[in-house]
């Protein structure tokens, strides 16, 4: 996609610090980090988000996302890693190139995950099975 502002990263027509480089994803430092060493792991192919991405290429970005992790948390010395990717506006995703996050975090951060909410467990009972039946049918496709 000709506007994509990381198919251009790709292209090589706007500068990023590449840290990662195969066949079909790249790595480069996110320019508004949450904290430095913050990495983005993008195929190079255009595809919107995870729904849009083919699953051999998610594999190679999930693959990917491992071996940054590890180099991500060693040069900064983190206490953890965040892995997370953003799909859809809902879910705060600003650029529609799908790319994993690999963000480092230190336990002084204060970086707080999302709130939790209280649910039954008859709640659960049904949505694990609509779940259940959503991919039974993703199956027979
Ligand atoms: P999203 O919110 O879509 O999950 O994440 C998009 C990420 O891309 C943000 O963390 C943002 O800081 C980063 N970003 C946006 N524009 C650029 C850019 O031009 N270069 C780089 N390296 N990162 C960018
Ligand atoms: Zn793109």
């Amino acid at each position: 996609m000709s506007e994509c502002i990381f198919c251009k990263i790709i292209k090589g027509e706007i500068p990023a610090q590449k840290v990662y480089d195969d066949k079909d994803v790249v790595g480069f430092l996110d320019i508004m980090p949450i904290a430095l060493g913050h990495t983005l792991i993008v195929p190079k192919k255009h595809c919107r988000d995870v729904f849009d991405t083919p699953e051999n290429t998610f594999s190679r970005m999930a693959n990917a996302a491992k071996l940054v992790a590890v180099a991500v948390r060693n040069a900064t010395r983190a206490d953890g890693i965040h892995i997370g990717m953003n799909n859809g506006g809902a879910a705060g995703q600003s650029v529609f190139h799908a790319h994993i996050h690999v963000i480092p975090r230190f336990s002084a951060d204060g970086f707080t995950h999302w709130p939790k909410t209280k649910v039954s467990s008859d709640e659960l009972v049904q949505m694990g099975e609509q779940i259940q039946n959503a991919l039974h049918n993703l199956r027979e496709l």
